[in-house]
């Protein structure tokens, strides 16, 4: 089960039950998704429940997400986008994987999003620019990164084109199991999430903070 760094399974009980239930899609999505040796992938409920109340705090309407897996964290964020802004809603879901979307579809589909959700398949390098040469440049209210890793200073690159003063960018697993903070961990995985970490605290663009959600959840909005 996947769960937030530091809450043991007592307190994620608890966390759960006081939580917005999941509706039946997702929760058929991460209780099949469990069977899964991949299954850690998937962001915890509670997660999903705050990045659900960050889209009605940004009135998102036009949202990207990078990395999908079997759709649960864009079905949560989606769910609640189509509540504010009906059929209008639009989640551009990126993932390189034909067969990853196929089985996110389903659960869209049972979860009445699949209309507000366009499936991006390819390296979400390119998929990135070609939403901005579409001409969402300056109109995304939010986006989620959870895909690899050493990609996310060109995401958050691209990001920052696409999103519009207020919005927000979400960047998954900044804890990375706790490795970020062990001098001795240097793979590119954990030297990536350093230097996203720094980057964006560096930057005069953006207002920032890192949080302990999850295996770490830094937001950053853009000014
Ligand atoms: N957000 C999902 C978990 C994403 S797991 C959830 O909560 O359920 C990471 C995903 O990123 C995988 O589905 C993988 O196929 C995808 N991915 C990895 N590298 C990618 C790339 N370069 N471009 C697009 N997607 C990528
Ligand atoms: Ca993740």
């Amino acid at each position: 089960m996947s769960r937030s760094i530091g809450l043991d399974a007592t307190l994620t009980d608890y966390v759960r039950k006081v939580n917005p239930a999941e509706s039946p899609a997702l929760k058929r999505c991460r209780e099949e998704t469990e069977a899964r040796e991949d299954a850690n992938m998937q962001v915890s409920p509670e997660q999903a429940a705050f990045m659900k109340m960050i889209a009605r705090m940004v009135n998102a309407k036009t949202a990207v997400e990078v990395g999908v897996f079997t759709g649960y964290s864009a079905l949560a964020v989606a769910e609640t986008m189509k509540a504010l802004h009906g059929e209008k809603a639009r989640l551009y879901a990126c993932d390189v994987s034909h067969e990853l979307i196929g089985i996110a579809e389903d659960y869209w589909k049972e979860g009445d999003v699949a209309d507000v959700i366009r499936p991006v398949i390819g390296d979400a390098r390119e998929s990135l620019i070609g939403l901005i040469n579409d001409g969402l440049a300056e109109s995304v209210d939010m986006m989620f990164v959870d895909a690899d890793k050493t990609g996310y200073p060109e995401y958050y690159t691209a990001g920052l084109t696409l999103l519009r003063p207020g919005g927000v960018m979400l960047f998954d697993n900044v804890l990375w199991s706790g490795s970020v903070a062990d001098p001795s961990t240097t793979d590119p995985d954990t030297e990536a999430l350093r230097a996203i970490a720094q980057k964006v605290n560096q930057d005069d663009r953006v207002e920032n903070a890192f949080t302990a959600i999850g295996d770490g959840l830094l937001i950053a909005m853009k000014r």
